[in-house]
């Protein structure tokens, strides 16, 4: 006997919420998004600046594991896909820039005797590194990220290379990022080897390339929001906007989930909001991860001097650069080809982005454009001013460290997924979303076909 379709509520659409949405509508559920704001995608999000359509929140996505490249081969977009230039992204720290080392990992070295290494950390953090061949393995184990780099690779290392990389991708400081919170392939990674720079080595699949870790799409990320939006809608499932879940109710062994416009019934819920909404929703208290929020000001400009990348594809800024209060910027139309082409010669886009998890105020937003004027003329080393300035934009996102070490306790019939507790980043998001909708898929059609039990 065939099981019948489940009403499955999906609450929150952004990558986690659409992912999991589109998997369980193709497995053949009921499926309805309920999204809080005016459009789906959360932070992976666009606009027009300047008369281009760039990506305003996520602008790529990390190849490690291959889920997002799956997901997009899925959906039919594997022509879309694009590499960025192969040029690499800078680092800015109090003793001047230069180019990021190939091969790292999290700002990790795996090879301490590259010149690109010797030339960010001199011969004496290079001397300093060497160190990690020799300590025993129980220095810097079980702590941060931040303490097994400094105890096992030094200062320099910390300071200049992983702290500005885990800022600029996670927003967090290292020593805000427990190890045990790392992906699992990066946590075996380390497990099996005595020293962080072989773990480094091993993760990046030898790749010393610059740009190798990272891919998008023709077009920005956000044409992957569509596509689930549509991959949704084709399946038979819905998608609202503007429409803010206030509560979660039982009903027997269902549920009921209240937005202004009314109530919503559902066999099961899929939780994919952040760890405080999601609290609230369950009405008790969740272990959330660290939270703050980044400013992302994208900034399109004159300026032909920028057709040569002087920086590469960006920069990521150390803490202790005090001239400079962004703490990265991505040379988008240097990166990603189709922009350059959308834009044409002397035209740029830079994002320069501001906040770190822990950090004080962010900037006022009456201090912009001009601050990202200021840093991106000082981080790229020639003239902007307002005359250069073709158009501009600030965003304001919420942003999350490393994932919540598991799960809350979970009701029957509800699921969680998203940042909350996959961690930062689409490529730990959507696996996550892909495992718990074939769970929750093989769950309900076993309820379906047992009747009434839960679904946990
Ligand atoms: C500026 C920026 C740049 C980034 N760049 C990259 C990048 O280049 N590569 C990368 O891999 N990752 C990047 N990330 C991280 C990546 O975007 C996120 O990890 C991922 O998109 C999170 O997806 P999510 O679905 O878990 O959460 P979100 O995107 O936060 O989506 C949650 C959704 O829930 C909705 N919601 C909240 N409350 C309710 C409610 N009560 N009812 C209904 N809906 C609700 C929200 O409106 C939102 O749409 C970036 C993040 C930011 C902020």
């Amino acid at each position: 006997m065939s099981t019948p379709p489940a009403a499955v509520v999906v609450v929150g659409g952004g990558m986690g919420g659409l992912t999991a949405a589109w998997e369980l509508a193709r497995a053949g559920h009921r499926v309805t998004v309920l999204e809080a704001g005016p459009a789906p995608g959360g932070t992976v999000s666009r606009a027009r600046v300047g008369g281009l359509v760039v990506d305003v929140g996520a602008e790529s996505y990390a190849l490690a594991g291959g889920t997002v490249a799956t997901l997009i081969d899925d959906l039919g977009l594997t022509g879309a896909t694009v590499t960025p230039r192969p040029t690499p992204a800078w680092v800015r720290h109090r003793s001047g820039a230069a180019p990021l080392p190939g091969g790292g990992w999290l700002g990790i070295p795996s090879r301490l005797g590259a010149p690109d290494l010797r030339r960010v950390i001199g011969w004496p953090g290079v001397l300093r590194a060497a160190a990690d061949r020799v300590l025993p393995r129980r220095v810097g184990a079980g702590g941060s990220v931040g303490t097994a780099v400094r105890r096992r690779l030094g200062r320099r290392v910390l300071d200049r290379l992983v702290e500005p990389v885990i800022g600029g991708v996670y927003s967090t400081p290292p020593t805000e990022l427990p190890l045990e919170r790392l992906a699992p392939r990066a946590r075996d990674a380390l497990a099996r080897h005595r020293t962080l720079t072989a773990a480094a080595a091993e993760i990046r699949g030898g790749a010393a390339a610059p740009g190798a870790q990272v891919a998008g799409l023709a077009g920005g990320m956000y044409t992957l929001v569509e596509a689930l939006v549509a991959g949704v809608r084709t399946a038979g499932g819905t998608v609202r906007t503007d429409s803010p879940v206030t509560s979660l109710q039982p009903n027997g062994d269902k549920w009921v989930l209240h937005t202004r416009d009314g109530a919503t019934p559902a066999d099961a819920v899929v939780l994919a909001v952040p760890a405080t909404v999601g609290g609230r929703l369950l009405d008790r208290p969740v272990e959330a991860p660290a939270t703050g929020e980044v400013l992302l000001c994208t900034l399109v400009v004159d300026c032909p001097a920028l057709d040569a990348a002087p920086i590469g594809t960006g920069v990521l800024v150390a803490s202790d650069v005090r001239e400079v209060g962004a703490k990265a910027m991505t040379h988008a139309t240097a990166k990603w080809e189709w922009l350059a082409a959308a834009a044409g010669p002397g035209r740029h886009v830079l994002r320069l982005s501001y906040g770190r998890v822990g950090d004080g105020e962010l900037p006022g937003v009456a201090a912009f454009p001009r601050l990202a004027l200021h840093d991106a003329a000082d981080l790229l080393g020639v003239a902007l001013d307002l005359d250069a300035l073709v158009d501009w934009r600030l965003d304001r996102w919420p942003v999350g460290g490393a994932a919540a070490s598991g799960p809350p306790a979970l009701p029957a019939g509800v699921a969680v997924t998203g940042g909350w507790v996959a961690g930062t980043g689409l490529a730990a998001v959507v696996g996550h979303a892909r495992t718990t909708a074939r769970r929750l898929d093989g769950v309900l059609g076993v309820r379906s076909a047992t009747h009434g039990q839960g679904l946990r």
